[in-house]
């Protein structure tokens, strides 16, 4: 698979490239093309939905803070289109994700069970463990995703 990856032969899907991240413990922002460049202090962003980077048919995940190894730290807009049910595999052990919807509402499982999150409602859970993110209406919804690495 990596070597698939590398020669351009395989579009690899955001599992995927998570489970990648975990297993060479990285960052998932490392993965994902952006032009600007990584730096630390201010920083004003504006992603633009039409180049959230697609790697899944329902899923777009575009970085609004990509990783700074300082602060642990990475915030991620994601769009889920409708009927979406992503499954993420297990991250590195350290590895907590606060979800917070930004316009309608998204359903986080936890623990086996599926959570109702409202906009500007807060999930926090620990992301050593299988857990999935899905949107059954009839909208595409977005969600801040804001994932800290602890060492
Ligand atoms: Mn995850």
């Amino acid at each position: 698979m990596l070597g698939q990856i590398e020669r351009g032969e395989s579009n690899p899907t955001i599992a995927t490239l998570w489970k990648i991240a975990s297993g060479f413990d990285v960052s998932f922002s490392s993965f994902v093309k952006d032009d600007e460049p990584h730096q630390s202090g201010l920083m004003h962003r504006k992603p633009r939905m039409q180049q959230l980077h697609k790697q899944d048919d329902r899923i777009n995940v575009m970085p609004i803070f990509p990783f700074d190894k300082n602060l642990g730290f990475e915030v991620f807009i994601i769009e889920l289109l409708p009927g979406c049910t992503h499954l993420s595999p297990p991250h590195q052990k350290g590895v907590i994700e606060h979800v917070i919807p930004v316009s309608g509402f998204i359903e986080v499982l936890v623990d086996e069970r599926w959570r109702k999150v409202n906009p500007s409602e807060g999930l926090r859970f620990d992301a050593f463990f299988p857990h999935g993110y899905r949107n059954l209406s009839n909208h595409p919804v977005l969600f801040h995703d804001m994932i800290h690495y602890m060492k």
